[in-house]
């Protein structure tokens, strides 16, 4: 992840440790000496997060952070306050100045990397959101994004932990609506994961009851919780089982005795993370959704059903290709536009999709070619089951009218159809269409309201 990282201290040979250890691990790194340089450099140029010093002089780190997080444009970039003490109040004014995490001195490198990688991957799906938004304004998330704390609300927590108190520490920075389930087995909490949807897991790595690593590995690998954050709870005392646990994909860690502020702030950026990804895949999901559905009737459109045939032609190989085309048109349909307009022509359409998507169940795929020409795929079909579900069709648009916004509350229409069987063995799916394309034209030429099967 090659990321731009500024390094904010008013010590140059601060600077120059981090600003080796950094570029160490491939990330592009720029410097400041002061506060004001900083706020300067945030301005100009792009940047991805701050790593900035508490202690300068003139202005303070809280001071510079308040700046960047009064700015809407610079709030979202994050923030990681440097300190030298290890205080209780030093971590509340950050936290209160908007700083997202804290690093104390002298920094190690792997609390760097472990939260480096944390903000820079919410980072990364917030600006993918932002981008998205600036072409869809479809999402809600960037106006949330002031009432961020909001994100510890309504939250399903699990904490895996031989100490009640520091689970009930953990619970207490979750607010409303939030539930947090407190275990000691990591059997028990694992099946229970799989089958609670949590936000977030925190696990110690301390626990008599069973080995947490393999409960990390665990919930990283299953399919159900392999998107849950988990955060580990460690002894200071054990710098090896920490780098295990970021190995195996843990989130992020909290050094024991637990800081309440501390935990919070990382707990926030896990719970951005999570619902940052979660907005992103849904959005995803949407756009493709809308790729391949026809927006009118919400049948898959003629794109995703030429994949679809392309696909299955591939995946059933020469010899046992029993994928049947019925393609159905709906009769005289430019007269219910003409006479009752193309709202109720609309309307009928949608109907009708209704309708045939009754008609068509199982694994059998109904989709709008265009205008008023859908086709049905049937796979695993005989000629006789073809042409019974091309009849079923048929007869159950032409004996019940479809309701519309008409006088008479309904249009009654009928449909043409054409129905083709794979011809040999190697026939492509477009050939295969054709063929039922005119099995079609013969039906409407014999009178409409009628099955026509393809020679
Ligand atoms: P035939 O029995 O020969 O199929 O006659 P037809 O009138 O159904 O066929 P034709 O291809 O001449 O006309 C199709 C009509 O379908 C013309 C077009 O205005 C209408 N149409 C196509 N797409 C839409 C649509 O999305 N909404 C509406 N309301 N009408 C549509
Ligand atoms: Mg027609
Ligand atoms: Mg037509």
């Amino acid at each position: 992840m090659s990321a731009r990282v500024l390094v904010v201290d008013d010590i140059p040979v601060n600077v120059r440790l981090l600003e080796a250890k950094l570029s160490a691990e491939y990330y592009d790194v720029v410097t400041a000496s002061s506060g004001a340089e900083a706020l300067e450099m945030i301005k100009s140029a792009p940047l991805d997060i701050v790593l900035l010093d508490v202690m300068m002089p003139e202005m303070d780190g809280f001071e510079v952070c308040r700046r960047i997080k009064a700015e809407p444009a610079t709030a979202l970039l994050p923030v990681i306050m440097v300190t030298a003490l290890n205080e209780q109040s030093d971590r509340i004014t950050g936290l209160e100045a908007g700083a997202d995490d804290f690093l104390t001195k002298p920094v190690r490198d792997m609390a760097l990397f472990a939260r480096l990688r944390s903000l820079l991957r919410v980072k990364m799906l917030l600006d993918e959101l932002r981008l998205r938004e600036e072409t869809s304004r479809q999402m809600n998330i960037l106006r949330d994004i002031e009432k961020r704390d909001e994100l510890l609300h309504g939250q399903k927590v699990l904490f895996v932990g031989d100490q009640p108190e520091e689970g009930e520490l953990i619970a207490s920075i979750f607010k409303e609506n939030s539930h947090t389930e407190i275990m000691t087995d990591p059997g028990d909490a694992l099946a229970k994961a799989l089958v609670e949807k949590y936000d977030l897991v925190f696990v110690s790595l301390s626990l008599s009851a069973g080995d947490p690593l393999r409960l990390c590995s665990q919930l990283r690998s299953n399919l159900v919780t392999r998107h849950v954050p988990i955060l580990v709870l460690v002894e200071e005392s054990e710098p090896d089982q920490i780098t295990k646990a970021l190995e195996l994909g843990v989130n992020d860690y909290i050094m024991r005795p637990i800081n309440v502020s501390e935990a919070r702030a990382r707990s926030l950026t896990q719970s951005c993370y999570r619902r940052y990804h979660d907005e992103l895949r849904g959005a995803l999901e949407k756009s493709v959704d809308m790729a391949f559905t026809d927006g009118l009737t919400g049948l898959y459109n003629r794109r995703y059903v030429t994949r679809h045939l392309a696909s299955l032609a591939q995946s059933k190989g020469t010899d046992d290709n029993d994928t049947a085309l019925i393609m159905v048109d709906i009769d005289h349909f430019k007269s219910v536009n003409d006479i009752y307009g193309h709202d109720v022509g609309d309307e009928v359409l949608k109907e009708f999709s209704k309708r045939l998507q009754l008609v068509v169940r199982g694994q059998d795929l109904a989709s709008r070619l265009g205008g008023e020409e859908f086709l049905i795929v049937v796979t695993n079909a005989t000629v006789e089951n073809a042409e019974r579900v091309a009849e079923r069709i048929r007869n159950d648009i032409a004996s019940e009218p479809i309701s519309a916004a008409t006088p008479s509350g309904h249009v009654q229409v009928t449909v043409s159809v054409g129905v083709a069987m794979p011809h040999s063995t190697t026939e492509t799916p477009d050939r295969q269409l054709k063929r039922a394309d005119v099995a079609l034209y013969e039906a409407k030429r014999g009178g409409r309201d009628r099955v026509v099967m393809a020679a």
